[in-house]
């Protein structure tokens, strides 16, 4: 087993103690934390975060999947320094070049013919606005969504999200249908084959329809789900949706919050690897486009994005700082075909972990496409879903340097998304570290 040589020493002091006092109780009980200390990190370099007792970590969460290309990257940090020099905010009741020229940029990207882009500050808020035009465009507030995902924190995109530890009321402003095509390491599809997994899911979303009251608006899905523990669906599924919602003049909403902007290495966007699924009808983005600054977006055809009748803007949406930011941020990723890295190293990554999970008898399967890799833990001694063993881990590894995310219902699923700049190197020094960890965690749980 190899350590990191600057692994943390410190285990936080008096200071970071009170700090921790006073965010609990200034902050609301529900804002999830990390570890039994959480961390203070106070400074990022490419792949790396340090808290402010020193101590180095190799980010393989990259932020939140908001650090999309490597943080405080130079090209990103002067774009924002020389804008906000000039002006921080100026609204979208202006004219503003960056805007104009990422939005164009991103409509081309997209896919989408005669696409138009809305900028908005957050993924919920893009996901909002999604469903806004939807519903208003096809006149009914009924939406089909996935089980087990997440789509935000506003009130309509918690009517969609499936995954109850996520979604905080039952109440909702949506009628929602619930279909199958998310998670398939467990539940009644679990042991079909990729074509059997698409007919079922197609089958239950004709029943779906069939007990939905008149129009249907749209469907909401992640090609990937990222809270629900990056579960990957069979290739093909969205397409075979697609058929029955094109039959229906049904939309189709793709959530690349986390998917977007080549992390899964084969794709540029999530919805690719489904190709004749696409373009879909609307298209929703946040986190790794700003590098960690608060942007979203809307791309949708021109009929559908102006269906909307009434003057709106998103005070915050399409800022100078946060779309010069974005614009360097996009540049940078494609001029270096960070795309192409997320395939070669998360590929060298995947197989990497895939030879760990082979002796490790808290892992269940190693999943994922590109650099959005899930790690599903059990416990050793029932095969049942061990979210125990993901706090165990990821406690273990930030012990050894290396931060990680957890997701999925319960949330026993590892989740790795580094920048997508991370070399061979980092990647195998990070693989070492998670197979010291689960190898703690195997240990405790015995
Ligand atoms: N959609 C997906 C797929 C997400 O993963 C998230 C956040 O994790 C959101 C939407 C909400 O984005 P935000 O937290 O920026 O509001």
């Amino acid at each position: 087993m190899t350590h990191m040589t600057n692994a943390p020493q410190s285990t936080g002091g008096p200071a970071h103690a009170a700090l921790y006092a006073r965010h609990r109780a200034v902050m609301p009980d529900w804002l999830a934390t990390y570890y039994e200390r959480p961390i203070e990190i106070v400074r990022g370099e490419g792949r790396r975060v340090w808290d402010a007792e020193g101590n180095e970590y190799l980010d393989f969460f990259g932020g939140i999947l908001t650090t999309m290309t490597a943080h405080a990257l130079p090209e990103v940090t002067a774009a924002v320094s020389e804008q906000a020099g000039k002006i921080l905010h100026s609204s979208t009741l202006y004219l503003n070049h960056t805007a104009v020229e990422l939005a164009e940029r991103i409509a081309h990207l997209s896919g989408i013919p005669d696409a138009r882009v809305f900028f908005t500050a957050s993924g919920t808020e893009a996901n909002d606005t999604a469903l806004l035009l939807a519903t208003t465009y096809r006149r009914s507030n009924q939406i089909l969504a996935l089980r087990n995902s997440y789509h935000g924190r506003s009130f309509s995109s918690i009517a969609v999200t499936g995954n109850t530890a996520w979604s905080p009321t039952s109440l909702s402003p949506l009628q929602t249908l619930y279909v199958h095509g998310g998670v398939r390491s467990r539940g009644p599809y679990a042991h079909l084959t990729d074509d059997q997994f698409i007919a079922a899911c197609v089958a239950d979303l004709d029943d779906m329809l069939g007990q939905a009251n008149g129009t249907v608006a749209a469907l909401i899905a992640e090609p990937i789900q990222g809270v629900g523990g990056f579960t990957s669906p069979p290739d093909g599924l969205l397409a075979a949706f697609r058929e029955v919602l094109d039959r229906r003049g049904i939309l189709w909403i793709t959530d690349e919050v986390q998917t977007g902007w080549g992390r899964t290495g084969e794709h540029f966007w999530g919805w690719q690897a489904h190709a004749q699924a696409g373009p879909p009808d609307i298209l929703t983005f946040a986190k790794g486009i700003g590098n960690g600054l608060a942007m979203g977006g809307v791309v949708a055809r021109a009929e559908v994005m102006n269906c909307l009748r009434a003057d709106s803007i998103s005070t915050f949406g399409g800022s100078p700082v946060t779309t010069a930011g974005a614009l360097a941020n996009l540049t940078y990723l494609l001029e270096h075909d960070l795309q192409g890295n997320a395939r070669r190293v998360g590929g060298l990554l995947m197989s990497r972990l895939r030879s760990v999970a082979a002796t490790s008898p808290v892992v269940r399967e190693v999943r994922g496409r590109g650099l959005m890799i899930g790690v599903e833990l059990v416990a050793p001694s029932t095969g049942e879903p061990s979210p125990q063993a993901a706090k165990l881990v990821l406690e273990a590894a930030r012990e050894r340097g290396l931060l990680i995310g957890k997701g999925g219902r319960p949330a026993n699923v590892l989740r790795i998304a580094p920048p997508l700049t991370l070399t061979v190197a980092e990647a195998e020094q990070g693989a070492e570290i998670i197979e010291a960890a689960l190898q703690d965690a195997a240990k405790q749980l015995e």
